[in-house]
């Protein structure tokens, strides 16, 4: 039997694992983020509408440049945006392929701030960028001093940023933002996929992109909206930058059932975005009653939380999941990340938690001098602090 190794992929490729968040089939699924609402019933049915009102055009390639859905993209992102400032794609990773394939590729480099999106380097190694694993502090903090000095060492031709961050969910510092803008060689990618869950008064970097012709700010309608299954991610930017991506995409990458789905959840997107409201609700109550409780969690300006388990984390992953509930491992050693769902979901994470916690596991026991789970106790002098 042929085997991966025995085919001549690409030696940077070789002993790689593909990005594979478990898709399981357990009662609560807390792991990838998503919008637990289904869509609603109204929204049904006007993107089956418009969904049937394109089918007799499928025998002829859809619009090349998704002009109009562009448009309805820019109305919804204000800061007197337009067409020529906004791309689409089939997800906010996409977008973000796309830019690494034009602005990295061989012999280029792509700057990031571990832990952060666990895409971003894989993109960037399949472009054939090289990944530079930047840093931030022990309390998960990227403080101004950090950034700069880890872009002047690094001189990569593209940095990331995350805000809200994954997977801590904590938004940027926008003096950070000002001061990578200020100090990075090349393009400064900030992706928003969570901005509207942001707290009031978090700023976008949306509005910065008038002076910044180098910033470009991703967004998906993946996570508020709801419409994850839909695939649609876009970029603000340049103008230029816009003319930029056209190098690399491919002809009619976005399907025309695609572009009129969006357009037609778009125009339902008070009714779309009326969940987030409720999400963070839940997102604030996680946060609060873990905090009651004494564990440590990260500030979160997004749809989930990451909170200190102690100890090895695949082992509290794997209690929850006996007990019904799927959260995220994402190889931060003793922290797990819980996407805020329904108010059903969080009693059943908080219940399946508390049943772990009464056998003795938990933060408690590992602040002790019993250490929990096979692994030793993080240190405890630090915590996420707010940024
Ligand atoms: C979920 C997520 C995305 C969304 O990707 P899509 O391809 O738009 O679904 C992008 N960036 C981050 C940081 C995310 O967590």
């Amino acid at each position: 039997m042929t085997s991966l190794d025995d085919l001549p992929i690409r030696d940077e490729l070789r002993g790689r694992t593909p990005y594979g968040a478990p898709q399981l089939d357990v009662p609560v699924r807390l792991n990838t983020n998503e919008n637990s609402y289904p869509v609603p019933e109204p929204v049904v049915e006007a993107i089956g509408k418009a969904i049937a009102a394109e089918l007799r055009d499928l025998n002829r390639y859809p619009d090349r440049d998704a002009v109009a859905l562009r448009a309805d993209l820019a109305d919804y992102l204000g800061h007197g945006l337009g067409v020529a400032n906004v791309w689409a794609a089939n997800g906010s990773n996409e977008i973000q392929q796309q830019l690494l394939q034009v602005f990295g590729g061989p012999g280029r480099s792509a700057l990031g701030f571990t832990p952060a999106y666990s895409m971003h380097p894989l993109l960037a190694t399949a472009t054939g960028t090289a990944w530079r694993d930047g840093r931030r502090g022990a309390d998960f903090t990227l403080t101004v001093e950090h950034a700069v000095a880890q872009v002047r060492e690094y001189r990569p031709d593209l940095v990331f940023l995350c805000s809200p961050n994954n997977p801590t969910g904590t938004a940027l510092d926008p003096a950070v933002l000002a001061a990578v803008l200020a100090e990075a060689p090349g393009m400064v990618v900030v992706d928003e996929a969570y901005a509207e869950f942001a707290r009031p008064g978090t700023p976008t970097a949306l509005a910065l992109l008038p002076d910044h012709p180098r910033l470009v700010v991703t967004r998906t309608m993946s996570k508020a909206f709801g419409f994850a299954g839909g695939r649609l991610g876009y970029l603000a930017a340049d103008p230029a930058v816009v003319d930029a991506v056209q190098l690399v995409r491919l002809p009619y990458h976005l399907s025309a059932l695609t572009q009129v789905a969006a357009r037609a959840a778009l125009a339902h997107r008070d009714t779309l975005l009326g969940t987030v409201a409720a999400i963070v609700e839940q997102r604030d109550r996680i946060v609060a009653t873990l905090r009651a409780r004494g564990w440590r969690v990260a500030d979160s300006d997004a749809n989930f939380v990451l909170f200190e388990v102690g100890g090895d984390q695949r082992v509290a992953w794997r209690a929850l999941l006996d007990r019904g509930v799927l959260v995220r491992d994402v190889g931060l050693p003793g922290w797990l990340r819980v996407t805020a769902g329904t108010p059903a979901e969080t009693d059943a994470f908080l219940a399946a938690l508390d049943a772990w916690a009464a056998s003795g596991a938990g933060p408690a026991a590992s602040a002790g001098p019993a250490v929990t789970a096979g692994g030793a106790p993080a240190d405890r002098s630090v915590g996420p602090g707010p940024g």
